[in-house]
This record gives C-alpha cells, sequence and structure tokens, in this order.
C-alpha cells in the first residue's frame, strides 16, 4: 500500500444515499495516489506527508456538475481557465459540457472527428477541475459518427436541442441553416431527433449500456408564437416577459414528443434536461408512467430552484427555458424532496456584461441567454435545502453519486476507499451575500447578486490536491479530460 499523502481529519462526512450522515460525526479521511484509501474514526497520522484539520465541517463528495457550457460565448481555452477556477471556488471538481457545431462555441462546422480533437486541445492544461464533454449531433453525418465518438473520445452523452430548428438560441428567428452551420440536405427537426435516437439506442446494444441522450425540451413553434404576442402587447416587461414568451407548456409539449419518440425507437437512457416548471415535471412524471421501458432523468438547475421573475437581478437572468414564477419554484422544491427530481446543476454558461445585452439593456428579447453559476450549486442548495428539509445525503445523491453513475464517472460520485478524493469542506453555518466582483468568473454580473446564501464552501480536493483553501483557488490548473467508459 502506498503511504498516505494526506489526512483529512475532523471531517464530518457526507454519503449519498446514507441516511446515516444526515446528521455526521466527525471522521479522517485518508487519501493516496489521489484516492480516498480509508475512511474512519482516528486515523493514524504517522508517515502521512500532509494533515488537514476539517475542523467539523461538512465535507460533501467533489460537485458532478453535469449541465455546463464552457466555451459557448467566449474562446474555448480562455473560459477553461476562468470557468474551471469558478467551479473550483463552489466545490466542482467535475464539470460535463455540452458542445456542439455551429454559431457559438468553435463557430465552425463540419464532422465531429476534426471538432473534439481542437476543442480538447483548447482546454488542455488549462482547467482546475476534471472534464467531459457532451456532444450534440446536428447533421446526419454526426449521427453515424456517433459509435466512434463513444470509442475514440470516451463521449458517451449526446444532446438535443429541441428547439434550434425553428427558433434559434435567443428567440430570434434565425436561419436554421446559417445559425446551426448545416448543410442544404440537412434539418434540424423531429425526424433527425428520431435518428439521433436509434443511433444512440444501437450503439447502447453494441458499444455499452451507459450511453444516454439527454434534451432540451421546448417548442419552436409555441415559442415563436408567443414571443410574438409578448412583444405586440407590451405591458410584460424583464424577466416576466421572456417567461410568458416561452410558456411552460411549450415544455410540457417538447418532454412529450420526446418521450413518445424514445418509446418508438426503443432507447431507454432518457435525461430530461433543466425542468423549469410545474408543467414540465408533470409532464416527465406523466411520460415516466406511460412508457415504463424507458429510463428516464430528470434534471434541475440551481438557478430556477434559488430564482424567480421577481427576485432574479434584472435581465442577466435570462436563460432557457426561463426563470419562472415564484410558484414554480416551490413546485419544483416539492418535487425535488418528493425525489422526483435526480440531479441539481448549474448549466453553467459565461456569458460577459458586452455580449449579453443589447443596446437597451432594458429589453429582454435583444439581450442573450444564459449565465454563470458553478459558484453557487453547492452553497446554495445546501443552504436553501437545509431550510427546507432538504437531507445531506440527498443533496449528496442530487449532486454528485447520481449525476456520475448515469454519466459513467466510475470513479467518482462518493467518498469512499477506490473513489477519487474530490472532496468539498462546506461550513453549514456560514451566512453570506452574493455579489459578482467576488466570484471566480469572468461574468461581471450574476442574477444571484444580493442573493442571501446559508452555507459556504471552504476547502476543496481534487484526486488529494488542495485546489481551493479557506475559499481562495490556488495552485495550478490539474484538471483532466474524462474519458467515459459505456459499458
Ligand atoms: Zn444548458
Amino acid at each position: 500500500m502506498t503511504a498516505t499523502e494526506l489526512l483529512i481529519r475532523n471531517a464530518r462526512v457526507v454519503r449519498p444515499g446514507d441516511p446515516g450522515t444526515d446528521h455526521p460525526e466527525p471522521v479522517d479521511v485518508a487519501v493516496a495516489g489521489g484516492l480516498v484509501t480509508e475512511v474512519g474514526a482516528d486515523l493514524s497520522t504517522h508517515g502521512v506527508d500532509r494533515v488537514v484539520d476539517a475542523q467539523g465541517l461538512l465535507a460533501f463528495p467533489g460537485v458532478i456538475d453535469a449541465h455546463q457550457h464552457w466555451g459557448i460565448y467566449r474562446d474555448l481555452a480562455a473560459d477553461t481557465g476562468t470557468e474551471s477556477r469558478a467551479c473550483a471556488q463552489g466545490g466542482v471538481t467535475t464539470s460535463l459540457s455540452y458542445l456542439r457545431t455551429g454559431r457559438y462555441y468553435l463557430d465552425r462546422g463540419g464532422a465531429y472527428r476534426d471538432f473534439v480533437p481542437v476543442a480538447l486541445d483548447a482546454m488542455a492544461g488549462r482547467s482546475f477541475v476534471d472534464h467531459a464533454l457532451h456532444l450534440a449531433p446536428m447533421t446526419a453525418e454526426h449521427i453515424a459518427e456517433i459509435p466512434s465518438l463513444v470509442r475514440d473520445f470516451g463521449i458517451t452523452s449526446f444532446k438535443i436541442f429541441m428547439f434550434y430548428g425553428g427558433h434559434g438560441l435567443h428567440g430570434r428567428s434565425q436561419d436554421q441553416a446559417d445559425f446551426l452551420m448545416i448543410g442544404p440536405e440537412d434539418r434540424y427537426d423531429l425526424a433527425h431527433f428520431e435518428f439521433v435516437m436509434r443511433a444512440v439506442q444501437r450503439a447502447r446494444e453494441t458499444l455499452g449500456e451507459r450511453i444516454s441522450l439527454s434534451l432540451h425540451c421546448e417548442t419552436a413553434e409555441i415559442m415563436a408564437a408567443y414571443t410574438a404576442l409578448v412583444e405586440r402587447d407590451g405591458t410584460l416587461t424583464g424577466l416576466r416577459a421572456y417567461s410568458a414568451s416561452r410558456p411552460a407548456h411549450s415544455e410540457g409539449l417538447a418532454i412529450t414528443m420526446a418521450s413518445y419518440l424514445a418509446h418508438e425507437t426503443g432507447l431507454a437512457n432518457i435525461n430530461l434536461l433543466h425542468l423549469s416548471s410545474a408543467k414540465a415535471v408533470e409532464a416527465a412524471l406523466t411520460m415516466a408512467t406511460a412508457f415504463p421501458r424507458v429510463d428516464f432523468r430528470r434534471e434541475a438547475t440551481i438557478g430556477h430552484l434559488l430564482a424567480d421573475v421577481d427576485t432574479a437581478h434584472g435581465n442577466g437572468g435570462k436563460v432557457n427555458p426561463p426563470l419562472r414564477e415564484r410558484a414554480d419554484v416551490e413546485a419544483l422544491w416539492r418535487h425535488l424532496l418528493a425525489g422526483e427530481i435526480d440531479w441539481v446543476v448549474s448549466d453553467h454558461a459565461c456569458c460577459r456584461d458586452e455580449q449579453k445585452f443589447g443596446a437597451d439593456r432594458d429589453d429582454v428579447f435583444s439581450a442573450k441567454s444564459g449565465f454563470g453559476g458553478a459558484e453557487y450549486l453547492l452553497p446554495g442548495l445546501v443552504g436553501e435545502g437545509m431550510k427546507r428539509g432538504l437531507a445531506l445525503s440527498r443533496i449528496a445523491e442530487l449532486t454528485a453519486w447520481n449525476p456520475a453513475r448515469r454519466y459513467g464517472l466510475a470513479r467518482k460520485g462518493t467518498i469512499a476507499p477506490g473513489y477519487d478524493a474530490d472532496l468539498v469542506l462546506i461550513d453549514p453555518d456560514a451566512r453570506w451575500t452574493v455579489h459578482a466582483a467576488d466570484s471566480e468568473s469572468a461574468q461581471e454580473y450574476t442574477p444571484f447578486e444580493g442573493f442571501e446564501i446559508g452555507a459556504r464552501v471552504t476547502d476543496v480536493f481534487l484526486r488529494g490536491h488542495h485546489i481551493c483553501r479557506d475559499g481562495r483557488v490556488q495552485g495550478d490548473p490539474r484538471g483532466g479530460y474524462l474519458r467515459r467508459d459505456p459499458a
């Protein structure tokens, strides 16, 4: 056995799905070779290189933030540097980013066999946390590439943006071919989604069952019509107008269509991303009953759980699907507490001020969609969750264990011997106020500005490296790209 490199003493370790750790007693965690080797009371410090006293703070498994968008609005290399620091600051030790060809991101089309190496190269050596990629097949050629993407790059999860074909990214209709950079023979529509599903299922049958498909569920036609209605009417403004322009039933309808297609194509692994409303979750639960052979996962974001159209700080809170009315936020919490949400993510998409807002900062329709928030994910969920009676062991499932299992991160997701030593120390009694200026992210504003958070991340370890200490990110970027095994 290798000598213990690091001993974290006196940490109240929370284990996913273990209610015995909802009120944990302090223990010690031994780390060697980047892995946890032992968890127990009063472990020996003999011959240990380094001892860190956790002083009775809570220790959560490092967060697996399964939904981010590195490089969507900025150079991917620069974004990897700054946004992975925001991850480290918030206890996110693994980031999974959605990537695609077309406008934004690398601003190029073409085959993924050419695209992915460029992306991996841009991220290499710059990330403070471990990272993996989800990819969206945009063309028939991409669909044909799915098996080789699994084999050559260890990419085992794919994505469909259901509304892109008819609505673009920001809600102004754009030419499909120009925005998506697809050929004249390609259509990004329901038939394409069906063929993606058939190809993902074939890959599951031939390469391994741990391959899944994620869907952003909104309906282009509903949104286009309601956007016109809301803009013409002119009564609503800001985030309330944006929410009304992309109504919740647009989510419910898209979820229903996606689920039927999954049933029709025999695709078992479907991840329904960022459900934002009561109607969305109700549709998702109805579909789970209707199609029991489809193994659904339901995702929520910390933004939709913490902020509503009134409390979010201005049009910086524009995101797809939109932040909603308070009643939807409360419904999300009810479903979360009932065990009907599988994981919580940030949907981190750094959009700097100069890009975010149009000439008229008050015009929500000319603003761009998306914002960062990885740095608030765990403290926000622990702080608000404790108030609402969400068990700590459940929070560890929602932020680490569940996404790690679904997305094939075999060595991640809990604090136990044999797993990567990814840990977050949290002070559950520290109240603090969010100020964008305190964030490591390159984004200058946040919709959470002024929010009171009831728990604070103090220290973060990535495979035993102390990457954040007393709230300060430190050291060199040590994050690595995670190839995932489909079997
Ligand atoms: Zn997203």
